[in-house]
């Protein structure tokens, strides 16, 4: 999770202080990198995921599942094998934001073979195992969204106590002894957060309303220790969080990317961002937070109320006296702006910046596009900084960059390559909730991996105007979203901007092909089995990906593998298999201690755990119907004549490789 810096962390007072000293060298950093690296070309694809997992204690006796806080000791454990073999080691080990969690990835990053999607899914259960084998009796790890009952009486096995009066988050239900205690970094951030904000901050997430839950659904707090906030923050009908930990304890799967060069990566930010909501949707995997059922399916917007530190003069309730700005979103939201100059047309939301260091950024030459992207993340301050880092060597060092740009939390990440590293230009795409089992970690990820080569052998185009994303977002939360809402998409995804034609743009720097005229008409409303799975007038994300599967060599075991992939999103986007939130819902709603008003009481998470547990080891998923050992190509209805017609023109690279033919 973002910059682990050595050293003293700072008071905030102290952080604030620096705050323009940051942002100045901050900025310098970036226009210094940039130019070194603006032409490094022919990079390879390379790409790897990451997987967060929470560590489970069971007691069988007592029918508890707690949260076990030795994060710290399993990871001394996880990294030694990285340690003795910096070179080749099978899994990298990262803490996270709190001591139940665990980040995994891959050793190495993969690359354009299509036979590394052979090994996704073992070197996912690989992980599963290697903690396993760090943990103690009773202990194990799973790959949770959201743990049901966070902060609910004694969630964490040691027990902890909440410190409502002092420390970093003050809260009444989630001790900060449950933060990571191995570096100072995070609870620094909680600290920082709520001081800048003025006040804890303030979580809302609406109740799933049974038919025996209160209504209205107030809850008395005072005997957790509340002096009168919670009662006075709490909205009726809502599940009421008052700490970062809600947010940063929830789980998530990310994939990152290198592309051939900049552009490449600007573009593949581009496409991915409107497939964001769409994503999270389908991995949706999250309806229960602090003992109830919720309303929503998926954890985003928990986590962007939970670091969402903007004071109440950003926030628009007061006039601006002190702060700078009025702030749209909160620092971990969606992105506000495309990055391909091409696609400037559909960047319809004010995007909130430093003009000033827009300015400095565009006298550093970078262009307009990029600049406005560079100057909306540094409308931030620093939020955690170490004594020790204040005074850096802008021509080397990019700590004060990364130190805004990692705590910039959004659903896409454009990440410039580190300095003198063999690593190039990347993208991150962050939105996806993590799935219980290691088969359908891989099958997302694999998806994701396929469509961005679908995207660049193509040329296909999915971006709509970025208030529509925004609004799919809105809608990607709502209970069973799959099955029930439409999402906004774009019509007709081939489009005449090929990845050819971006880069002429780029390189001209005026884009004058680009008309703003007639943009509603280029994206309707979808429902998902639509969008993945085609219709009469849409080729669907899925028939897409197997054109380009067609086009490609490939040998019949990965093949296999792939078809089974691709089998799990077609039926979770079609609805023939729930999403995890959906059997975490159903099982809740089913079990014989549910007594129809949302709790989710503390035998009904032991059992919902154990399920998972037990499912996950032994079939891994939790409906297995999805395993099909069928060597057949489609069986998925497809309206693939226009797709097949215009793919047909194209010749994609027989390797997995990049679009561009740099
Ligand atoms: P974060 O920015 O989230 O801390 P990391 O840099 O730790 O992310 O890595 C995220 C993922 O990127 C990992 O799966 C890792 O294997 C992968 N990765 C590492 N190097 C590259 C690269 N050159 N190109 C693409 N992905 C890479
Ligand atoms: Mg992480
Ligand atoms: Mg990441």
């Amino acid at each position: 999770m973002g910059l682990l810096s050595e050293g003293s962390p700072l008071s905030w007072e102290e952080t604030k202080k620096h705050g323009d000293h940051v942002r100045k060298h901050g900025i310098q950093q970036f226009i210094n990198q940039y130019k070194k690296l603006k032409s490094r070309s022919r990079d390879i694809l390379y790409w790897g995921d990451e997987v967060e997992y929470m560590l489970v204690k069971f007691d069988d006796e007592k029918k508890t599942a707690k949260l076990s806080l030795n994060a710290g000791e399993v990871l001394d454990n996880l990294q030694q094998c990285e340690k003795l073999c910096p070179q080749d080691h099978p899994s990298t080990w990262r803490p996270e934001y709190a001591g139940y969690m665990v980040e995994g990835t891959p050793g190495k990053p993969y690359g354009g073979l299509l036979a590394h999607f052979n090994v996704v899914e073992s070197n996912m259960r690989l992980r599963r195992k290697e903690i396993q084998q760090a943990l103690g009796p009773n202990e194990v790890p799973l790959s949770l969204t959201s743990y049901p009952r966070l902060g609910v009486g004694n969630f964490s096995d040691p027990e902890t106590k909440t410190t409502p009066e002092t420390g970093a988050s003050k809260s009444i239900f989630f001790p900060d002894e449950v933060i990571f205690q191995g570096h100072p970094r995070f609870r620094t951030l909680s600290r920082n957060i709520r001081q800048r904000k003025g006040g804890k901050v303030e979580i809302q997430i609406p109740i799933f309303k049974d038919k025996k839950t209160p209504s209205p659904f107030i809850e008395d707090f005072s005997a957790l220790g509340d002096d009168g906030e919670a009662a006075r923050t709490a909205k009726p009908d809502h599940i009421y969080m008052d700490c970062m930990g809600f947010g940063m304890g929830c789980s998530c799967l990310q994939v990152t990317f290198q592309a051939c060069n900049i552009d490449e990566s600007r573009l593949l930010y581009d496409q991915l961002a409107p497939l964001c909501p769409i994503m999270l949707a389908l991995s949706a995997a999250s309806p229960v937070y602090r003992g109830y059922l919720s309303d929503i399916d998926a954890r985003w917007t928990v986590i962007s109320q939970s670091v969402d530190d903007r004071t109440d003069e950003e926030r628009g309730k007061k006039e601006l006296k002190n702060d700078r700005f009025q702030i749209h979103k909160s620092r971990y939201d969606s992105i506000d702006s495309y990055l391909s100059p091409i696609y400037k047309c559909y960047n319809d939301i004010e995007l909130v910046l430093d003009q000033d260091l827009c300015d400095e950024l565009q006298k550093g030459g970078i262009d307009e596009t990029m600049a406005r992207h560079i100057a909306h993340l540094f409308i931030r301050d620093p939020i955690s900084l170490f004594s020790e880092k204040l005074n850096q060597n802008d021509e080397e060092d990019t700590d004060h960059f990364e130190n805004i740009q990692s705590t910039n939390w959004q659903t896409m990440r454009f990440k410039p390559p580190p300095p003198n590293s063999s690593i190039g230009w990347r993208v991150e795409f962050r939105p996806m909730e993590v799935q219980l089992s290691s088969f359908e970690n891989a099958a997302y990820v694999t998806f994701i991996v396929l469509l961005t080569r679908a995207v660049l052998s193509y040329g296909l185009n999915f971006v709509i105007p970025i208030s529509k994303v925004d609004e799919n977002m809105r809608t990607a939360h709502k209970r069973d979203a799959v099955n029930k809402d439409m999402f906004y998409f774009r019509k007709d995804v081939f489009t005449d901007c090929s990845p050819a034609d971006v880069a002429k743009c780029m390189a001209s720097g005026k884009c004058e092909r680009i008309k703003c005229s007639n943009i509603q008409d280029e994206y309707t409303q979808m429902t998902m089995n639509e969008i993945f799975n085609g219709s009469d007038d849409f080729p669907g994300l899925i028939p897409l990906v197997k054109q380009y599967l067609n086009s490609v060599d490939i040998d019949i075991d990965t093949s296999c593998t792939i078809q089974n992939y691709l089998k799990l999103i077609s039926k979770r986007a079609s609805g023939a298999e729930p999403t995890i939130a959906k059997c975490i819902r159903n099982f809740v709603t089913n079990h014989p201690d549910y007594k129809q008003d949302s709790v989710v009481s503390e035998e009904i998470n032991y059992d919902l755990l154990k399920l998972i547990h037990e499912k996950t080891d032994n079939c891994e998923t939790l409906s297995t119907d999805t395993k099909f050992s069928s060597k057949t190509k489609d069986d998925i209805p497809t309206a693939l004549s226009k797709a097949e017609k215009y793919l047909a023109q194209k010749n994609p690279q027989k390797n997995m490789t990049n679009g561009h033919k740099s």
